[in-house]
């Protein structure tokens, strides 16, 4: 087992990358896990239009090869592995990937949220080429096109709502009649023009064109088996999204989603771990308020550190 770090961050988004950044400035050498996506979910998306000091946009990935960049300029010790274990009963805190065992005094838990997928074929080989998981980040590729929501939660009716400003016509597609979703959220879909509803449809399947984006979705009707095909330009699936939790089960206080709770800025149940981005906000999920939560925990720890050493 290696020497007892300061502090460990778990998950390589602008969560964690912001963490590194600001605990390796304060002189902490942090080490970071990247995880098995480095750079998180802005990795899976394309333009980056909403993120301040980008004028003209960037891509998600760049962006975050961006943020390691400066997170290493510091001195961040980043490394491609999981934590797959962790134990925060006593300290320092023990963390284990596959092959090693670590141990720290401090840790921030970057590990983000997932959207959920229907886990189509499709779905993945058209993501960010018309499908998207994420209205706030690419809605305004679609100004004047027709798209597809899919779901009926709360989720579903936002996205469809805020994607009226861009698109011509918003058509959700939901599985059965009723809804999971608020009766308020519902209601002021119902209240909008451009949304028109396509109820007792799943969808089966999504058809690119000749330029190699979204043409059409197949849907069936659950009741009978009946196929569909919808032109379309834009597919956005909205059926909510999973914290990346799983590992601090029964280890950190979570809400009945699986997103820790946090206190006080970042603390999380346990002294001394810290939680930041999307794995604790299911609210915002913006890059931007990642990177500021990221920021915070940094800080957070910082202190926490400085108060255990007197
Ligand atoms: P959710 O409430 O769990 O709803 C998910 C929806 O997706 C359900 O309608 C579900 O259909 C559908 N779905 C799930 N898997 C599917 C699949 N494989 N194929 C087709 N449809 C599928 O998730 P959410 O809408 O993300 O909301 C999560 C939480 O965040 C909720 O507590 C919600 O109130 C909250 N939230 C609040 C706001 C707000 O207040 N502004 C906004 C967003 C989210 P079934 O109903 O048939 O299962």
């Amino acid at each position: 087992m290696s020497e007892v770090q300061n502090v460990i961050i778990i998950g390589s988004g602008p969560a964690g990358y912001t963490a590194a950044i600001y605990a390796a400035r304060a002189n902490l050498k942090p080490l970071l896990f990247q995880g098995l996506q480095p750079g998180g979910q802005l990795t899976i998306t394309t333009d980056v239009e909403n993120y301040p000091g980008y004028p003209e946009g960037i891509m998600g990935p760049e962006m975050m090869d961006q943020f390691r960049t400066q997170a290493e300029r510091f001195g961040t010790e980043i490394r491609f592995e999981q934590i797959n274990e962790v134990d925060f009963s006593t300290r320092p805190f023990t963390l284990k990937t596959d092959f090693d065992t670590f141990q720290a005094h401090s840790v921030i838990v970057s590990t983000g949220a997932s959207a959920r997928l229907i886990g189509l074929e499709a779905e993945k080989a058209l993501m960010g080429r018309g499908v998207s998981a994420c209205a706030t980040c690419d809605g305004a590729f679609f100004p004047d096109k027709e798209i597809l929501v899919v779901g009926g939660g709360d989720s579903a009716m936002e996205e469809a709502h805020y994607l009226t400003r861009f698109g011509r016509r918003v058509r959700i597609v939901h599985r059965r009649e009723e809804f999971r979703a608020s009766k308020i959220m519902v209601d002021r879909c119902k209240a909008n023009e451009k949304i028109e509803w396509l109820l007792n449809r799943a969808l089966v399947d999504i058809l690119a064109g000749d330029d190699g984006k979204v043409r059409a979705a197949v849907l069936e009707d659950p009741r009978s088996g009946e196929r569909e095909e919808v032109e379309c330009d834009g597919v956005f699936i909205a059926i909510g999204h999973t914290p990346n939790s799983e590992i601090f089960k029964d280890k950190l206080e979570m809400d009945e989603n699986g997103y820790i709770v946090v206190h006080d800025g970042t603390n999380t149940s346990v002294e001394g771990v810290f939680a930041c981005g999307d794995v604790m906000d299911h609210i915002y999920r913006q890059a931007v308020t990642a990177a500021g939560t990221g920021c915070m925990a940094a800080i957070d720890s910082e202190r926490w550190l400085e108060n255990q050493a007197h």
